[in-house]
């Protein structure tokens, strides 16, 4: 039989944190009690340098169940990297993984489905919204472009997937290679390319607590998520500039001929514009190549990703888990 660990994020989640623990739990029974996965399987809370009572409650919980097991982060490292440090830290003591949100938006409903595929022999199961009704107007909006603009500079994602997808252990084990800093696991799942499926859902509400996902920490991780993944900018940046390059020596023979054509007129506002256009434009080709120099700057220092403070387990056996910070170091 098949052990599960459920990972979960958690960054200020005081508001939830029983709630999803409660529910997670009734869900491992649920699936222990149908000889789909085996008893010892486990959720495991990621405490993301959480600034309120979240590790206490993960603690508290820990005591009181054997289902329930905890990783402290040393600090907030951000969603996509505690979520990293979750799976290979469950890699080792599970053979199939499922990473949820702590907030239940992702209907737990599919995880049976998920594991369904698993045993079908699928590596990674995707979890993919069908709905986005209780996401507001802008946040639909956003996102839905957001997968467009992916899909144009050639990056591979699922549409409309975020991170609620189960990956057996080979597939996390390919993953703890990829080593980079610039983490966007979204992109980086279908590089493995093990077989996969999709399993739909509708997304719901926030059970309790608000959004840790702010507009700045969206724009910044659609923005990773393209210079990641692609260096198309840079191209459209350099045809912009040829293209403008050509426009210039049309204007050139145009004015070269209304010269002699006798037509010219002082024009100092075009010019002056032209030089501020142009000033702007090599402004922003400057500055987009300087964002892929910082990230190549980034990922030379080979810095650990996150620092593990502590595990809460029931096993017997610790697995390693700070090789994240004995590998880097
Ligand atoms: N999260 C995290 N670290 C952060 C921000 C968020 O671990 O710095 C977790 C958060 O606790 C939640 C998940 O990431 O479990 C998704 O965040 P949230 O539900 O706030 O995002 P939204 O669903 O609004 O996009
Ligand atoms: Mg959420």
């Amino acid at each position: 039989m098949d052990r599960l660990a459920l990972v979960v994020p958690c960054y200020n989640e005081e508001a939830v944190l029983e709630i999803s623990a409660k529910e997670l739990k009734r869900v491992l029974s649920d699936l222990i009690s149908k000889n789909k996965i085996a008893k010892d399987s486990f959720v495991l809370f990621v405490n993301d340098g959480s600034k309120d009572r979240t590790w206490e409650l993960i603690e508290k919980e820990c005591g009181e169940s054997p289902m329930i097991c905890g990783l402290k982060l040393a600090g907030n490292v951000g969603h996509q990297f505690a979520l990293t440090a979750g799976l290979l830290a469950a890699k080792d003591m599970s053979d199939v993984t499922i990473s949820i949100d702590a907030d239940l938006q992702d209907d737990t409903a599919v995880i049976e489905e998920m594991i369904d595929k698993f045993h079908e022999g699928k590596d990674i199961v995707y979890g993919v919204r069908n709905d986005r009704k209780h996401d507001s107007l802008f946040k639909r909006t956003t996102a839905q472009g957001f997968y467009k603009v992916m899909a144009a500079m050639g990056v591979k994602t699922v549409y409309n997937h975020a991170d609620f997808r189960l990956m057996s252990k080979r597939a996390v084990e390919q993953f703890s290679k990829y080593e980079e800093t610039n983490l966007f696991l979204r992109g980086m799942m279908p590089l493995i390319g093990y077989e996969t499926d999709n399993v739909y859902y509708e997304r719901k509400e926030r059970v309790a607590g608000e959004s840790k996902y702010p507009l700045k920490k969206m724009l910044a991780l659609a923005w990773n998520g393209i210079t990641s993944f692609s260096v198309k900018p840079i191209s459209l940046i350099t045809a912009l500039g040829f293209v403008i390059m050509i426009l210039s020596i049309c204007a050139a023979i145009y004015a070269f001929a209304s010269y002699f054509l006798g037509t010219v007129e002082p024009g100092w506002t075009s010019l002056i514009l032209s030089i501020w256009f142009l000033g702007g434009l090599q402004l922003i080709a400057i500055g987009l190549i300087g964002q892929y120099i910082g990230k190549i700057y980034i990922e030379v220092k080979h810095r650990p990703r996150y620092n593990v403070e502590k595990l809460l387990t029931h096993d017997e056996k610790q697995p390693d888990h700070d090789g994240e910070q004995s590998e880097n170091q």
